[in-house]
């Protein structure tokens, strides 16, 4: 994406809000002469931020537009979104895990060892499963029915809502634990929060929803 100078800037705002509009009119409203503003009405047609059309005049381009939100939606960092992980001891009773499901309304926890490093995720399926057979819910710790390390798919808080997305959907998962490696330690994480599929359509509905160009 390139950036405009200010009188680039300026030449947008005045076609966004008056547009169609004819290259003379633009330099009268800049006081300048239409020879002047040549060059940067190029660039602005060049980059696709203007349309013009003879005998109408220039007006702005929205299409354009969607397509920049779209691709800054795209490469969005992980850490600029992720929420807080709800996380409980894996050796919590998956009755309690039920319980905290509801009062944290979410979908997912994520069980820690004792150091606090990412150990399992336990989801609403994992839990129901359990549910139905004839177990005490009570004396069962969730370590035993969680997928654990290192079936885990992570994502780290550099990597963008895209890889995120990707990671969901290839793996048919509703989120991520984010994470950060410890130094030398295969396999072991600190968890630092969650990326779910809400996350990417808040994201996407922020995006696309801004006012501004
Ligand atoms: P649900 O089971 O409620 O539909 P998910 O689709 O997220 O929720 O989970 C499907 C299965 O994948 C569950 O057994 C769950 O433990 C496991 N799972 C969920 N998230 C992850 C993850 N990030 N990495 C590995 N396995 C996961």
């Amino acid at each position: 994406m390139i950036k405009l100078t200010k009188r680039q800037d300026e030449i947008l705002q005045i076609v966004k809000q008056n547009g169609p509009i004819t290259g003379k009119e633009i330099a009268d409203k800049l006081s300048l002469s239409r020879a002047a503003l040549r060059p940067d009405l190029a660039i602005l047609t060049m980059s696709g931020s203007l349309d013009a059309r003879p005998r109408v005049g220039y007006f702005f381009n929205e299409k354009i537009k969607v397509k920049r939100q779209a691709e800054r939606f795209l490469y969005q960092k992980v850490n600029d979104y992720k929420a807080l992980p709800i996380v409980v001891g894996k050796s919590t009773s998956v009755y309690d895990a039920i319980v905290q499901l509801f009062l944290e309304d979410v979908g997912t926890l994520y069980a820690v060892d004792t150091d606090g490093h990412l150990a399992g995720v336990i989801s609403r399926k994992d839990l129901l499963r359990t549910s139905l057979g004839n177990r005490d819910l009570n004396e069962l710790p969730v370590s035993v029915i969680m997928t654990r390390m290192p079936n885990i798919i992570t994502i780290n808080p550099e990597e963008t809502l895209l890889e995120a997305a990707k990671k969901m959907i290839q793996n048919h998962i509703d989120s991520l634990p984010v994470v950060k490696e410890m130094d030398g330690q295969r396999n072991t994480y600190l968890l630092v929060g969650r990326i779910t599929k809400t996350t990417i359509t808040r994201a996407y509905l922020e995006i696309m929803d801004e006012k501004s160009d």
